[in-house]
């Protein structure tokens, strides 16, 4: 049996050390596991990575302890092969990756012991054994007396604060069985107290069926060969009815004896979502089968669900981002619904995507993967297409339940600026729109479009934006240099005074707020209830389901949001669909502007026309013409696949060419621009010729949180080859102090 494992420590820098395992644990400490050790006198926590027989080191210190005493190590192989995988393909320390498997309260049983336990009593003394304690323990003695008058469960800490005994000798009773110590777990149910009701499932359509047909085939076929399978990408329009595909599949799984992970961005997983799985599997299955993973549950909620999967109680995961990692037994089948979302790229080390990580995790797991949207990524769509296709293709093009697309009409928002008819918000058909849907007892949405960059320039009089000859990105505007910078290859120009299109003088930048907008409509709508849904007024918890509620039952005529209300949400009296503002992320200094821009449109057009009255949608733009909008328009997802992958081929953008982006940041301005120069030459001459390395300028969002940011985007033909050269130059580089450099591969934001 092993003697010595070699522990990977979670902080000091990912360094990896031998311990000996004492007797009392030999055979529970597994890989995966997680232990606590003695480092330079103090407990630190670390995952096992590996176990041996000897260690080549002669005086190894001892395990302390393990860490949550449950059978099966916390980190099943195929987690840690994930995990290893990620670290080496993101550039990232595996420990850093390793943060992100496990949540804080079970990496770190300090936290978790904040958790409330409770005590109760569970053995009866008899008089011998009672006079033994008195004379041996009088603390433990104290402690069942405690439980003897209360005669129930007491919490832990107030048990120890009341009678100031040690924790050792509530240790020591428990290890004689006489008194149980447990979580206690039904206050922590996120659902306590809901009620679910169960629906009927529809009979699919035929579409539906077809595609039920080969998820079936794959799910059944794949238990017996346990050999892995392609990814599955499902391509449905709004309202097509992937989620009864996503409902029918797992269904199966679940026959099969497996368990499913769901994945939802961020802002679609509302309670809405939620209860359509729980009515589904919850009602009759009676039990509590699924596990919800989401940044608003407390810590001690994260902790109960985690597990509850991870014993295999609970087997079905819904969960954003980071559920990921949920430690499912048995794992049958992976959804990504809304793959295209950039909300599955953390921005923060370790800056995976979520979607790419769950593609690998299945590959590991050998299990099928549905990546749905209704606006693919450029990469997973391309995916399917080319020839020996990484992805197949599932179609379902048309509404579930037969009604029409809405029906989308572009307002020019250059001729409204000439004839001085709009007020930069709304333009005279979207105002007789809104006052004939009001009058009708209808619903709005109003859409802003935020995640636009105000510093590019647009010509309001003929939509002319200054962009990069070589890139074909949007300039960006620099105040302090007063210059134009492509922030990719770095060409500078200077500021235009009139537009170069039309020469005329009125060539700005701006950006619109929430608060404008919402001003300028209240005041052309008076009598109107508004409602403003962004990130500043969403701040409370539970407002947003508040709001959203408010607006189901119609005490708001008026929606008016952000990037936040573009999705998900379906509301049958919505019938106008207003954009403000098409124009603002599709001059984003970034490749996927345009992109980003069509499956914008195309979600918030989704919103109109859910019931049974046809929907109308409005654009309001300075660049009517663009093929964003144009695509948008005609619903039209081949149509923009099509002419938006020339492009990228013509620039050699993602997928043709894989991206890594260095940023490097510090309060000092000179010396960030000084270091991020000395790196770029190093890179450049490290790298192989094949790969083009951007000069070091700085990037469009130039300072933020007090620290000047400069990028280096480098361009190749494997993110992999990259990352690896990339990651042997860091390592020989030794950084001045003050200054921040990060490593993005596959960057899904270039600000
Ligand atoms: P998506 O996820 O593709 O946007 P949904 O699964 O939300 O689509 O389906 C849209 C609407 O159509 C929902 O109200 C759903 O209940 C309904 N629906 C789905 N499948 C069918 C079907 N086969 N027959 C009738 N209605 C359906
Ligand atoms: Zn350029």
């Amino acid at each position: 049996m092993s003697s010595i494992a070699r522990i990977l420590i979670d902080r000091t820098e990912g360094t990896i050390l031998d311990y000996s395992i004492p007797e009392e644990y030999r055979g529970k400490v597994a890989v995966g596991g997680r232990v606590a050790v003695p480092l330079r006198n103090k407990e630190v926590f670390g995952t096992v990575l590996e176990l041996q027989a000897t260690s080549a080191f002669p005086h190894v210190k001892t395990i302390s302890r393990l860490l949550v005493s449950e059978e099966a190590p916390l980190l099943s192989l195929c987690l840690l092969e994930l995990a290893r995988w990620m670290a080496n393909y993101y550039v990232t320390p595996l420990h850093t990756v390793l943060r992100s498997f496990l949540p804080g309260t079970i990496r770190d049983d300090s936290i978790a012991k904040k958790i409330r336990r409770v005590v109760s009593l569970i053995k009866q003394a008899s008089g011998v054994e009672w006079e033994g304690l008195q004379r041996r323990a009088p603390q433990q003695q104290k402690i069942i007396e405690a439980l003897l008058k209360a005669n129930e469960k007491i919490p832990l800490t107030a048990l120890l604060e009341q009678i100031g005994v040690s924790a050792s000798s509530m240790t020591a009773l428990a290890k004689a069985g006489w008194i149980l110590i447990e979580e206690e777990v039904c206050a922590r149910d996120p659902f306590a107290g809901e009620k679910v009701l169960s629906s009927p499932p529809p009979t699919l359509n035929s579409d539906q069926e077809k595609v039920i047909q080969v998820l079936y085939e794959e799910l059944d076929s794949i238990s017996e060969k346990k050999s892995s399978s392609l990814p599955f990408l499902l391509h449905g329009v709004t309202g097509s009815g992937k989620t009864e595909v996503y409902l029918r599949a797992i269904e199966r799984a679940l026959a099969l004896g497996k368990s499913a992970l769901v994945l939802v961005p961020e802002i679609a997983l509302t309670p809405q979502t939620v209860e359509r799985f729980r009515s589904r599997f919850e009602t009759t299955m009676g039990t509590r089968l699924i596990a919800v993973l989401h940044s608003h549950l407390s810590e001690g909620e994260r902790h109960e669900e985690w597990l509850r999967l991870h014993r295999g109680e609970a087997r079905i995961a819904i969960g954003a981002r980071s559920a990921v990692f949920a430690p499912l037994q048995n794992l049958g089948l992976i959804i990504v619904d809304e793959e295209h979302e950039g909300s599955y790229k953390q921005e923060e080390s370790p800056r995976y995507h979520a979607r790419d990580v769950a593609v690998m995790r299945a590959h590991l797991e050998k299990c099928p993967i549905v990546l749905g949207s209704a606006t693919p990524s450029m990469e997973s769509f391309y995916n399917t297409q080319n020839p020996g296709a990484k992805y197949r293709l599932l179609e379902l093009p048309l509404r579930a339940d037969h009604q029409k697309m809405p029906l989308v009409r572009v307002l020019d928002l250059r001729l409204q600026v000439r004839g001085k008819q709009a007020d930069g918000v709304l333009s005279f058909p979207l105002r007789q729109a809104i006052t004939a849907r009001l009058e009708l007892g209808e619903q709005v949405i109003l859409f802003l479009n935020r995640r636009g960059f105000a510093s590019s320039l647009l010509c309001q009089q003929c939509g002319h934006v200054c962009e990069c000859p070589h890139c074909s990105l949007a300039l960006t505007f620099h105040r302090t240099s007063n210059t134009l910078v492509c922030h990719l290859c770095g060409v500078t120009k200077k500021l235009p005074t009139v537009c170069p299109e039309c020469r005329d003088p009125g060539i700005l930048q701006r950006g619109m707020g929430t608060q404008r907008v919402e001003a300028a409509i209240q005041q052309a709508f008076p009598a109107a209830r508004l409602a403003r849904m962004d990130t500043d007024t969403m701040k409370g918890k539970g407002i947003f389901q508040k709001t959203l509620d408010r607006f189901r039952s119609r005490q708001i005529d008026i929606l008016i949001g952000t990037q936040m209300i573009a999705k998900g949400l379906d509301f049958p009296n919505v019938t106008l669909v207003g954009i403000i503002n098409a124009d603002t992320s599709l001059h984003a200094p970034d490749f996927r502007a345009g992109e980003r821009t069509f499956q914008l449109l195309t979600q918030v057009a989704g919103r109109a026309g859910r019931g049974d009255r046809e929907g109308e949608v409005m654009i309001q733009t300075y660049t009517p013409v663009s093929p964003s909008i144009q695509f948008a328009r005609h619903h039209d997802y081949h149509g923009f696949f099509d002419q938006e992958i020339a492009l990228r081929k013509q620039f050699g953008y993602p997928p043709f060419q894989r991206m890594i982006l260095v940023q490097v940041r510090g309060k000092i301005q000179e010396r960030a621009s000084f270091f991020a120069a000395a790196l770029q030459k190093k890179i450049r001459q490290t790298l192989p010729p094949e790969v083009a390395v951007g000069e070091a300028v700085p990037a469009p969002l130039e300072r933020a949180h007090g620290q000047y940011r400069f990028h280096i985007a480098l361009k190749g033909s494997s993110a992999k080859k990259m990352g690896t050269a990339l990651r042997s130059v860091l390592e020989k580089t030794s950084f001045p102090s003050g200054i921040i450099t990060t490593i993005d591969v596959d960057p899904q934001s270039l600000m």
